[in-house]
Formats: structure tokens, sequence, C-alpha cells
């Protein structure tokens, strides 16, 4: 999912409409905006589909007034597949000292036992989202102000969370103590925001500040600036390594490394660890495109735009069901049967993980003359679902958690696929060592087994780690 939030700015929702459009890539589904207005109190409106197919008329934006806002575009992983309004955020709760909303991106591992603790002792949810458990811990809290209620409510939660909130005058930010995703912090003229990517503080012409640190919590007013505290133990940061290789736009940095330059990065340790000799390197677009630029690059075969991707499509991958998952990759990618009449062909995308798109792509390119397709990926084999909110579906309809490589390869029947290693994919993102085994820099469970929280909830429901 997406978050974004601004305080201290005219017309906030104004902003929140335009990062949560530049945030548009990290869900699709829906999206919902919160304001506050001294005079007009807490406003809302939470619409299905695109944002720059809701929030653009001016008859619903003058409804969301005030110099606060925060808004969510999501992507569902938790909670209904095929969601209702319902479990569209932000979430909305009234205290005894105020209203709050807060927006949530990431996955509750305990959310399941939450909800049940929650529901016996008198909790009346709203939705099926795993979100809305922060608000009634929430509830449930002693403490005299909100963000201090916050604080007990999210240390009872485990997983992935970036969160960004609001009360009548004070934005508020947070990121879980391994700081599994994003959340950085801007200046916009005398006002403030929080984005879940450095790309949507760009189309508001804001300063990118720095990012919220892992563990920690914002508080920010338009009068006295951003104040920080650490409300939970110190713990070894597992940033999602995925937001590098294809979560997170390109045109975005995390920390200071712009996320194009360690997708161009991954493209030349692909080719350094997979060499293959051949006429054309092709994206899969547009997530392969950067690392196929570093493919050629590196290998000196000459790059081309074998592949054109209709740009009237959404992410097919988003698409809950099978079977528009299978329609989907026609409606959104053609083939440019010029080019590829005739070459030996390496086709570069950032994963496999149902097989889908691949196999489809290969099919085109095939028909359309190709003499040899190589797959390249991006990424190691994504082996084991992601439970910190990306959308990865059960295990045993990953390729990689049955197949071997070459089984892989049979099944797409190529001649050749390829993965970069895990060790390449860290040296890629900066760290020259490689992975350390004894304690991960990132968060690479998908690839590794590795799974820095335990998920719970699906433990309970007999997943085996
Ligand atoms: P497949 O077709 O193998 O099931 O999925 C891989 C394709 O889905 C890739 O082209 C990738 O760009 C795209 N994709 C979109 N969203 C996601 C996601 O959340 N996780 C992964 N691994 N791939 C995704
Ligand atoms: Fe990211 Fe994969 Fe970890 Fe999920 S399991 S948070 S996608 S690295
Ligand atoms: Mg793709």
């Amino acid at each position: 999912c997406g978050i974004f939030g601004a305080v201290g700015v005219t017309d906030a929702a104004n902003f929140v409409a335009l990062g949560l459009h530049a945030l548009q890539h990290r869900g699709q589904e829906a999206g919902g905006i919160v304001t506050h207005d001294p005079d007009e109190g807490f406003n809302s409106a939470r619409r299905f589909g695109y944002v720059r197919d809701n929030f653009t008329s001016a008859r619903l934006m003058e409804t969301l007034p005030g110099p606060i806002g925060i808004g969510h575009v999501r992507y569902s992983t938790a909670g209904s597949k095929g969601a209702a309004i319902r479990d569209v955020q932000p979430f909305f709760g009234e205290f005894s000292m105020g209203g709050a909303a807060i927006a949530h991106n990431g996955n509750i591992t305990n959310a399941d036992a939450l909800r049940r603790e929650l529901i016996e002792r008198g909790s009346i949810f709203q939705s099926s989202s795993d979100s809305e458990c922060i608000i009634h811990l929430m509830a449930r809290s002693l403490q005299r102000n909100i963000p201090e209620r916050m604080e007990d409510a999210l240390r009872r939660v485990e997983g992935a969370f970036s969160i960004v909130a609001m009360t009548r005058t004070k934005l508020i930010g947070v990121r879980d103590p391994m700081g599994v995703r994003p959340l950085v912090l801007g200046k916009v003229g005398d006002g403030w925001c929080l984005a879940s990517e450095t790309c949507a503080l760009d189309i508001i012409g804001a300063e990118y500040v720095r990012e919220i640190e892992p563990g920690e919590m914002v508080v920010i007013t338009a009068d006295e600036g951003v104040q920080s505290h650490q409300p939970f133990r110190p713990q070894p940061s597992k940033f999602c390594i995925f937001e590098h290789v294809y979560f997170s736009r390109p045109d975005s940095l995390i920390g200071s490394k712009s996320v194009y330059e360690t997708r161009r990065q991954i493209g030349v340790e692909l080719a350094r660890e997979n060499p293959v000799d051949a006429d054309l390197v092709c994206p899969v677009p547009d997530s392969g495109t950067p690392a196929a630029i570093g493919f050629a690059h590196e290998s000196g075969i000459p790059f081309g735009m074998g592949i054109i991707r209709n740009q009237y499509m959404g992410r097919t991958f988003i698409e809950p069901s099978e079977h528009i998952r299978n329609m989907g990759v026609r409606l959104k990618l053609n083939v440019n049967r010029a080019l590829i009449r005739g070459k030996r062909v390496i086709l570069v995308d950032d994963s496999v993980v149902r097989g889908t798109t691949s196999r489809k792509i290969k099919e085109m390119i095939l028909d359309a003359g190709a003499a040899e397709v190589h797959f390249r990926i991006a990424s190691p084999p994504t082996a084991w679902p992601c439970f910190y909110g990306v959308d990865t579906p059960e295990r045993e309809k990953l390729l990689a958690a049955t197949m071997t490589e070459e089984e892989m390869r049979k099944h797409l029947s190529v001649d050749s696929l390829k993965f970069i290693s895990l060790d390449g994919l860290y040296r890629a993102v900066g760290e020259a060592e490689g992975r350390k085994s004894n304690c991960p820099q990132y968060c690479d469970a998908c690839f590794s087994g590795e799974y820095p929280v335990t998920p719970a909830d699906m433990i309970k429901k007999g997943f085996q780690m």
C-alpha cells in the first residue's frame, strides 16, 4: 500500500491526492483521504479505483477542507479479497480526547489473535482488515494522549507497519522496529509531509528531509515542527529487499540510494553471474527495464524494446483472480515483431512468482519468430510467501517452491533460465560483502525462507517455516 500525510498547508487534501497519485503503483484497488478543519471537523472520502478518477473532482475535494490530512492507496493482502468499501483506509476512531485517523502499509502477523482477544473484550470491528486492530488497541489504552495510545497499541502488534496517522492538529508517522516498509519525511513550504516514497515528495515540490528511522515515531504540528520518539526496543533493521527490486518506483530514493541505479546494478550483477551469447537484451516492461539496461551495458549485447507496454493498464499482478491475471498479460504487453524476428533474445524481468507472466511472454516472443529465448531474473527464486505486506500466493503456487531451476526452465520451455543469487542482490543494493548469513541486513524471507518475525497467525493455520 501507499500512505501519505500533510500538515501546515492550505487545503491538505490536494497535497494528499497528488501524493497518493504518485504512490498509485503501491496499490490500485482503492484510495481514501481524511482531513480535519477547525470549523468543519473531520471529513473523509473512500473510493474504489484510481486516485485520478476520484480525487480530482472539485465537488469531492471541496468536502475535504483543512490544513491537515492523510491518505492511503490500497493493495489487498490481509483482509477480504475483492474488498468491500469498509476495508478501505484510512480508519477512524473517536476517543475521549478527540478523533484520530490512521493509514497503514504492511501486514500485522498476529492480527487474528489480537482480533479474537479484542472481540472477546467487547470491540466491535467494522472491517475485515488487520489494520483495524490498531484503532481498537488504542481505544483500550489508558494513556492520556493519542500518540501515547498509539505507542501502547503498536507495542502489542507484530509484523510490518509503516503508519501515517492524524489527530485534529498532529500528523504522526511510525515505522516498525525492523523498518520493513519505507516512510520518508518531507518539508513543503511552512508545512510537513510524510510519504511511502520520495517520488510522492517530488510531485508536490516538497524537499526530502530524511527517512523515518526503524522504530521511530514522529509527531508533527504546524507550530512546533517534528518531535521524534523511540517507543520500541531497538532491533536489527530488516528493510524489505524487494522494495529495491520491484515495489518502489525507480525515481524514488531509498536512504540516499536511487532505486533506478540499484536496479541497473542488479542487471550488471546478473550479467556477470549468468552470461549468455545472444543478439538482444529485452526488458519485460516496466519492472524489468532498469535491470535490462544494466545487463545490456555489462554484457555489451544491444538493448531493445522487444515488448511494448500499453500504458493504460495497471500492474497485472495485483488483479485478484487468476482468470483476470491470465487475460491481463495480453491486455498489457505486446511484442515488437520487427525487432524480435530471427534473434536470440535475453528477456530480463524482476521476478518469477507463479510463472504466469514468463510463460505468456515466452509464447509471444516465439510466435514473433525469436531464434532462442533466455530468461534472466533480477531477483532470486521466490520460494516463500511474504507475510509483511506484499501479496504473494500460498507456497504451493510459487513455481520456485516446488521446482528446481532446471525444472522451471523445462516448465517454461525456454533455452535458459537464470536468477540473480542472493549475494549478488545484496552486492547490487550496496552490501559489498554480500549477505551476512548470521544476521542478514534486509528482510529477504520470500527468497531465503528466513522470516525476521514469526508469522504467528499463519503458523496457527498450519504454515511450516
Ligand atoms: P508471475 O507472473 O510469475 O506470477 O509474477 C511475476 C510478475 O508479476 C513480474 O513480472 C512482476 O513484475 C509482477 N509483480 C507484480 N506485483 C508483484 C508482487 O507483489 N510480487 C512479485 N513478486 N511480483 C509482482
Ligand atoms: Fe519484502 Fe520478501 Fe520480506 Fe516480503 S518477504 S517483506 S517481499 S523481502
Ligand atoms: Mg513485471
